[in-house]
């Protein structure tokens, strides 16, 4: 919601302070149709790769921080409309499930939105649990939602 592209260029420098995280590659910003059975607006969505020196559930604190703190996200609509959503969807080679937190990301490889960005600055990554590449993941997927480079 709100400015979406001034939004997400301000989660991009929230992130940047973050003490011990060095954002390493970012992908361009990419206008999506929403995804879910709530009607919305498009998003706008993007992909970044950081160097952190700190445990995965730390490094959810603080994207939870900025969610809240910076961005004002209340939490009242599940799937509805925000103004920032930060998700991590890969932590190295790590998998983790639980019910605070699961990487990789459980629906990142079903998501035009995400496989689009993240093959920008990634396309040779390997899935750790699905073992194939982001590029395979994303020729592989079915569907057509719209994914237009802005
Ligand atoms: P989706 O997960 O389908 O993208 P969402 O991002 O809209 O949905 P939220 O309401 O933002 O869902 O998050 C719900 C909870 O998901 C968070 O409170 C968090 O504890 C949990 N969670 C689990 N795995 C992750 C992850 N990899 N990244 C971010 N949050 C996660
Ligand atoms: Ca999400
Ligand atoms: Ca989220």
């Amino acid at each position: 919601m709100g400015d979406r592209e001034l939004n997400l260029l301000r989660a991009v420098a929230e992130i940047g302070r973050i003490p011990d995280v060095r954002i390493t590659a970012l992908s361009g910003f990419y206008d999506t149709e929403p995804v879910s059975p709530v009607p919305q607006d498009p998003f706008i969505n993007a992909v970044l790769r950081c160097e952190v020196s700190m445990r995965p559930y730390q490094l959810l604190d603080e994207l939870q921080r900025i969610e809240t703190e910076v961005f004002r996200r209340k939490r009242d609509v599940p799937q509805g409309p925000r103004t920032m959503d930060l998700d991590i969807l890969f932590f190295d080679d790590l998998v983790i499930s639980d019910i605070r937190l699961t990487i990789p990301h459980p629906r990142l490889h079903q998501r035009r939105f995400v496989l689009v960005p993240l093959c920008e600055i990634a396309p040779d990554l390997v899935h750790p649990l699905i073992c194939s590449s982001v590029k395979e993941i994303l020729e592989s997927l079915p569907g057509e939602e719209r994914v237009v480079r802005v």
